[in-house]
């Protein structure tokens, strides 16, 4: 639902969801920090407001961050996507400065977050504000993982929301106000946003947790690590080792209740359930027009109608867990 928030069809509490109330209702407490390193050994993990919590039984579920690692300067200029409240309080930001004076704005990445939230970010500037937008990606097309009906749909797409594409393009380098090209080229813009691929956080490659060659935690079917039994993962943070899958929320949403289910098995010491995920998924990309693409092996279907089934879906998962 991000890329619906930043076009303004969401509002920020139909995107969010109340994890204070969620815990109340589970009967967990709940702790609003960040956990910033993992003492295996001692089985505690140490947390950004200084607490240290031991653990009997941990999970890890803390996603995954766009991967800067390949590009000079992106601590002076720039903001991932993720973390999402970060990039939410920085598109604020730009919104009011693109009332005040056209800005030019980069988006980094072809892949499906970085096409939805350039298309969603040049619709939900806002009544008067103004700025030019460009898509940067290192791959000869947009959406390399999808097939070409889907990457003609939205290459028009963004023909007709004025985008600047650039394919073929890595970025090497950034400071304030440029990006560099592998080549030397240079592209001129006031504000970037990077939606690169998934990488771990990286407290993760520090924790001695076993991990895959990219550093994310290597568990087995059941969602266990590898190397510690006494700790689990899912979501973008995991890897199922013997069936790695792309880091999506769809896949992430199905390993939820295996993970529960094997958290309590793993307590009371009985058989732990094991996740075979899917081999392909649906996935549906909003155009930023009240239209959507569904995207499925070599299908491609779009229409308004692909945009209410997707939003009948999102809306439909976010209910489940309302208090309302
Ligand atoms: C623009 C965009 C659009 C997308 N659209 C789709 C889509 O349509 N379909 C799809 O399947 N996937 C989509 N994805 C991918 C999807 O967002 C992720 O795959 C999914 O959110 C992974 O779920 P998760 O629970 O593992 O991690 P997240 O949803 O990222 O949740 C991680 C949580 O952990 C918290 N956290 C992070 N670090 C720490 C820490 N150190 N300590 C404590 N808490 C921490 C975060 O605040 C966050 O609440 C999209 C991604 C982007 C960026």
């Amino acid at each position: 639902m991000l890329p619906g928030l930043i076009a303004g069809d969401y509002r920020f509490d139909e995107a969010h969801l109340d994890l204070d109330f969620l815990c109340q209702r589970a009967g967990a407490a709940f702790i609003e920090s960040a956990a910033l390193g993992l003492d295996t050994a001692a089985k505690a993990l140490l947390l950004a407001d200084g607490q240290r919590r031991e653990y009997d039984l941990l999970s890890i579920n803390t996603g995954s961050r766009p991967d800067l690692s390949g590009i000079a300067g992106t601590k002076t200029f720039g903001i991932g996507v993720k973390p999402v409240e970060g990039f939410l309080r920085e598109w604020e930001r730009i919104r009011g400065e693109a009332a005040r004076r056209r800005l030019r704005i980069a988006v980094v990445g072809g892949g499906a977050a970085g096409v939805e939230l350039v298309l969603a970010m040049e619709r939900g500037l806002g009544r008067g504000a103004r700025a030019d937008f460009h898509l940067v990606t290192d791959t000869p097309e947009i959406l390399p993982a999808h097939p070409p009906a889907v990457r003609r749909i939205l290459t028009r797409a963004l023909e007709q929301a004025g985008i600047a594409l650039h394919c073929g393009r890595a970025v090497v380098a950034a400071r304030p106000g440029e990006l560099r090209w592998d080549n030397g080229g240079i592209l001129r813009v006031e504000e970037v946003v990077w939606a690169l691929a998934a990488s771990p956080p990286a407290w993760i490659s520090k924790s001695g947790l076993a991990t895959d060659t990219r550093g994310f935690v290597a568990v087995n079917s059941q969602l266990r690590s590898l190397s510690h039994p006494d700790v689990f993962a899912a979501g973008d943070t995991a890897t199922i080792l013997h069936a790695p899958r792309p880091k999506a929320g769809v896949y992430a949403v199905r390993q939820g209740p295996v993970l529960a289910q094997n958290l309590r098995a793993a307590l009371e010491g009985r058989r732990l359930a094991s996740h075979v995920p899917q081999r392909r998924a649906l996935s549906l990309l909003n155009t930023g027009n009240h239209r959507a693409v569904a995207s499925y092996g070599p299908l491609a279907l779009e229409g308004a109608w692909v945009w209410r089934w997707k939003d009948w879906i999102d809306r439909r998962f976010m209910a489940r867990y309302r208090a309302d």
